[in-house]
């Protein structure tokens, strides 16, 4: 994804430093004891399979908050004057 809004010189997509997450993060956090699948950047299916593992240990734990976190960084697009200081 990249786009541009032409009326700004900067320009917004996906993290792409090293070491940042390749793939959005999912986390389930229980909303009735806090408790948390952590945040994993293998798609949801870790963070469902806890839940529905939560559940079964505890079964009046039925909801739960789904996170899901990207990371996005903005950069000056051609013709702004970072995008020339910055490639020095
Ligand atoms: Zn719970």
């Amino acid at each position: 994804m990249r786009a541009i809004i032409k009326a700004a010189e900067w320009t917004l997509g996906p993290e792409t430093a090293e070491g940042a997450p390749k793939a959005p993060m999912y986390e389930a956090e229980c909303t009735s004891c806090g408790a948390s699948s952590g945040a994993t950047d293998e798609g949801s299916l870790p963070a469902e399979v806890w839940a529905l593992k939560h559940t079964g240990a505890n079964p009046q734990h039925r909801t739960y908050r789904a996170i899901i976190t990207s990371f996005w960084r903005v950069s000056p697009a051609e013709g702004n004057p970072y995008r020339e200081m910055e490639a020095r």
